[in-house]
């Protein structure tokens, strides 16, 4: 199945199509559409919803009617009481509109929140299937860590944004030490998209959602 996903995020697109295999997912970057929903929801589900929403009216626009997946993410760090949170991408973000790139975000989060001994942190991703405002699925999940304790703790070269700084006890390696395969078996992300595939691939019985294959892309 032809799905809309509602992110630029080229991670994101490869981390999601390793769970949807079997689905195409397209993006507004490579498909031409200039695509940049304001995110002014209180929460990560009500961007996922306004970003799923505008993509769908937008192809809507233009004669396309498929599903939408979007997802809003972010880490909430426990001793800044859930921040950056939805806020994330934009953190230390100053007036004139400059947004740090992801290592100045990471020495910058590992400065305000100093050496307290609170390190607890998690990934949030809620994730939005659309199609129409008359159906649309939710999931969210977390992925539980602890922030490093300094920036010479930070490891790795994989994965994106705050994975360096995000270590998983359990694992002894940060977010960013783990192949995609491995990340996406406990990712926050990983684990939204799989409930997501599971309603694709099985539909919900006694719903209209029982056959996954959409009239309209039979
Ligand atoms: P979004 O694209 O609006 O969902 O913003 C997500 C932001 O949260 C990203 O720019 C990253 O800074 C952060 N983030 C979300 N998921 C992850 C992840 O899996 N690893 C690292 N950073 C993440």
């Amino acid at each position: 199945m032809i799905i809309w996903l509602a992110s630029g995020n080229r991670h994101k697109k490869e981390e999601l199509s390793a769970i949807l295999n079997g689905h195409e997912l397209r993006t507004c970057d490579t498909d031409g559409f200039d695509f940049n929903p304001d995110e002014s929801g209180a929460s990560f589900l009500e961007n996922a919803l306004i970003k799923a929403r505008s993509l769908y009216n937008l192809l809507a626009g233009r004669g396309i009617s498929a599903p939408v997946l979007a997802d809003d993410s972010g880490l909430c760090v426990d001793a800044l009481g859930g921040r950056p949170g939805i806020y994330s991408a934009r953190y230390g973000a100053t007036g004139n509109g400059k947004t740090p790139d992801a290592a100045e975000k990471n020495a910058l989060l590992l400065e305000e929140i100093g050496d307290t001994a609170e390190r607890g942190a998690r990934f949030v991703c809620a994730m939005v299937l659309f199609w129409g405002e008359d159906r649309f699925y939710a999931a969210q999940e977390t992925l539980k860590g602890e922030i490093v304790r300094n920036i010479h703790e930070a490891r790795g070269g994989k994965g994106f944004g705050y994975d360096p700084i995000l270590r998983i006890p359990e694992l002894t390696r940060t977010v960013a030490e783990l192949s995609e395969d491995e990340k996406n078996r406990i990712s926050h992300r990983g684990k939204a998209a799989r409930a997501i595939a599971q309603l694709l691939r099985e539909g919900v019985p006694g719903t209209d959602f029982v056959n996954p294959l959409f009239p309209a892309q039979k």
